[in-house]
């Protein structure tokens, strides 16, 4: 195991019987090695800096039924909100007060987003901030539509492949979607020069250790300019309400890896980390992550944006989320900064 530990850091790449192996074999003393490496090359890119996005939960409308997802569509406990286009200016405002310079507008696939408000909330964003980086992550969308974002001064796009296997895509999926259209997204909006986000869930129901290997594999071809992993936490009002929710162990395992299967990658230790584990995105970032993204959005609408059971910092006004971050961050011996943040392209 070692071996193939040594090859990662070196090579940057292993094929999917490594990968399987290597996820298998996760042990304590395999955790510390990798954690060592990913470690050191996140420290000489990145050295000792967290980023800091300022999330924006601008709806919890959706036309999808992601089966894990509490906000899917067919969820009728869910209760409904939408943010007006100056609420979601304010909290933008509100956020570069606090030293933010990337704002993620996330949100369910509510039709009100047409381009054209979508568009102007984002140029007005820009606008007031010309220093800031805007990331949306507000799911599939046509070529036309992504082109007509980035025209508008969207910087990022945040579009989680879920798992790069198209019968475990299934599963986790209602028919109408399909592994192939999220795909082709990731790759038009590459095409655009978007800075783009894929990612997976840790732990999601069904998932195998080879499904695991394809997403490594995956990441290494793709090599977005950031990935977003977290472990998978069920929701009451889905039908994975009695699977297990993923670990915070294997979590910070694949961020160690990922970090070493694409050095410069920005990589976020979510808050569904957190939420497994108290210490969950300490642990992320000492494991090789180095973005964190805490949450912006109006404290009454906090609550609402519940993809999963038991969300944390859903109670906290943004100021605080930002001062307890913080805290935690120079705690552990990194600092946040503030800055865009862009992703550092390799030598
Ligand atoms: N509608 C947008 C945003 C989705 S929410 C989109 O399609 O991209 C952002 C991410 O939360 C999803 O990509 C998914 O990976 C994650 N997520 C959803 N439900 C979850 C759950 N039950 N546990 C953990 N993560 C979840």
């Amino acid at each position: 195991m070692k071996d193939l530990i040594n090859k990662l850091a070196e090579e940057h790449s292993l094929n999917l019987e490594e990968y399987e192996a290597l996820i298998s074999g996760r042990n304590e003393e395999n955790t510390r090695l990798l954690r060592e490496f990913a470690v050191k090359v996140r420290r000489e890119i990145y050295g000792n800096d967290v980023y800091i996005r300022g999330l924006i939960e601008i709806s919890n409308i959706c036309r999808n039924d992601c089966l894990y997802c509490g906000i899917r569509k067919s969820n009728k406990n869910c209760e409904r909100y939408r943010l007006t286009p100056d609420e979601i200016i304010e909290c933008s405002n509100e956020g570069y007060e606090l030293g933010f310079r990337t704002f993620v507008l996330q949100g369910g696939e509510d039709g009100y987003f047409t381009d054209e408000i979508l568009g102007g909330i984002v140029k007005k964003i820009k606008d007031n901030h010309p220093d800031c980086a805007v990331t949306l992550s507000m799911g599939e969308r046509s070529y036309g539509s992504y082109k007509f974002l980035r025209a508008c001064g969207a910087d990022r796009y945040l579009l989680r492949h879920e798992t790069a296997d198209s019968q475990h895509y299934s599963r986790l999926h209602p028919l109408a979607m399909s592994y192939d259209n999220r795909m082709k997204c990731l790759e038009n909006l590459r095409s655009l020069g978007y800075q783009v986000g894929c990612g997976f869930m840790v732990g999601s129901p069904y998932q195998t250790v080879k499904n695991i290997a394809k997403d490594l594999k995956f990441i290494e071809t793709f090599k977005p300019e950031m990935c977003g992993i977290g472990p998978f936490i069920p929701h009451k009002d889905t039908e994975f309400r009695n699977f297990p929710p993923g670990s915070a162990e294997m979590t910070c395992y694949l961020l160690s890896v990922i970090r070493l299967i694409y050095p410069p990658v920005l990589l976020p230790a979510t808050t569904a980390l957190g939420t497994v584990n108290p210490i969950g995105r300490e642990m992320g970032i000492m494991s090789g992550a180095n973005v964190v993204m805490p949450n912006l959005s109006p404290v009454k609408v906090r609550k609402k944006y519940e993809l999963y059971d038991n969300k944390i910092c859903t109670g906290e006004e943004s100021a605080q989320c930002r001062n307890c971050l913080n805290e935690r961050v120079s705690k552990i011996g990194y600092r946040i900064v503030t800055g865009r943040g862009d992703f550092r392209v390799p030598c």
